[in-house]
């Protein structure tokens, strides 16, 4: 894949847009980490890196739309992404570079610290791990197919979208329901 590092010391002060639409980016990472998500409409991110007062500003728009499994059927639940996202890069102390060579700052950063790399002590920007970020942060927690989405029988897997099974469905008791979550509160 292309690289996408952009180098931070060569932005003009006005800054710089950039417009990524590679779906290579998000494609590999979605191999990479197993992902079950499939994009259906192409992903597309516009990133705009303003240099500021000790680091820079990261602002930009990720759009598409992917599908995932739905969390209680398993079916496409399609979700679409439509993201505004503004963070602040800052830059380390120059003495953290004193080795020459490729690392990344070793800075208490938690999950940005990926974003900012450095070759022979140049500050570079991955806008690849940027796109993919923001398109983790864009995916729903629980996707739904439908929110009235009816799930898989538990006992027989039958789609109960798509039909009842023969199972025996009990009928919905609100004191029942008080007793199933006791039992399930024990485990
Ligand atoms: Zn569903
Ligand atoms: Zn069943």
């Amino acid at each position: 894949m292309q690289n996408y590092r952009i180098s931070l010391n060569d932005l003009p002060p006005e800054g710089r847009e950039f417009h990524l639409d590679d779906q290579a980016i998000w494609q590999n990472s979605i191999k990479e980490f197993g992902m079950d998500c499939r994009v259906t409409k192409p992903l597309s991110a516009s990133i705009y890196v303003l240099p500021t007062e000790g680091g820079w500003l990261v602002r930009g728009t990720l759009t598409g739309e992917v599908a995932l499994p739905c969390s209680r059927c398993a079916e496409d639940a399609p979700a679409v992404v439509n993201s505004r996202f503004e963070d602040f890069e800052e830059q380390p102390e120059s003495d953290e570079l004193d080795s020459p060579g490729v690392h990344t700052p070793a800075m208490p950063e938690e999950d940005t610290a990926s974003r900012l790399v450095f070759v022979n002590n140049a500050p570079m920007l991955d806008l690849a791990a940027i796109c993919w970020e923001e398109l983790m942060l864009a995916l729903p927690v629980t996707p739904l197919c439908n929110t009235t989405c009816k799930g898989l029988c538990p006992n027989c897997g039958t789609n109960l979208n798509e039909g009842l099974c023969a199972c025996e469905h009990e009928e919905v008791d609100p004191r029942m329901a008080v007793l199933r979550g006791l039992t399930l509160h024990k485990n």
